[in-house]
C-alpha cells in the first residue's frame, strides 16, 4: 500500500492483533473501519512521527483512498471534539488517514475528558 499523501511505501505495524499501516516517509497512519477507536490506548506506540511535519501535511487534503478501487476521493473531515484535527475519511470503506501527531492528539483528548468526567458533579 502506498501513502495517500506522499506516495511513499507504508509499513505494517501490528499492535494488539490489529494491523495498521504507517507511512515510512511522512509517518501518517491509515486505519480501517473503527480501528482508530480500538487502538487509542496504543497511540504513543503507533504515532511516532513529527507533529510539526504532520501539520504541514494538512495542506495536502485532496487525497484518494489507498484501498478502494477507482481512485475514490476521500472526504475532508474535522474532529467534532477537537476541530484543529483535520483528517481524511473514505466514504466507501470508512478508512481514515491521520497525519503524524494527529492520532496521539485525538487519543490524548479522550483520556483527559475521562478524568474531567470523574471530577464533575451533578447540578443541584
Ligand atoms: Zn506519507
Ligand atoms: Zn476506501
Amino acid at each position: 500500500m502506498l501513502c495517500p499523501k506522499c506516495h511513499a511505501a507504508m509499513e505494517h505495524v501490528v499492535i494488539d492483533n490489529t494491523q495498521v499501516d504507517r507511512c515510512t516517509e511522512c509517518r501518517g497512519l491509515w486505519f480501517d473501519l473503527e480501528e482508530h477507536e480500538e487502538l487509542k490506548a496504543h497511540a504513543d506506540a503507533l504515532d511516532t512521527g513529527d507533529p510539526a511535519l504532520g501539520s504541514l501535511q494538512n495542506a495536502i487534503d485532496r487525497i484518494r483512498c489507498p484501498i478502494c478501487p477507482g481512485d475514490q476521493l476521500m472526504i475532508r473531515m474535522v474532529d467534532p471534539k477537537q476541530p484543529h484535527i483535520w483528517f481524511e475519511s473514505c466514504g466507501v470503506c470508512h478508512g481514515r488517514f491521520y497525519d503524524a501527531g494527529e492520532f496521539k492528539d485525538f487519543a490524548d483528548f479522550t483520556v483527559a475528558e475521562w478524568f474531567r468526567s470523574l471530577r464533575s458533579t451533578p447540578r443541584p
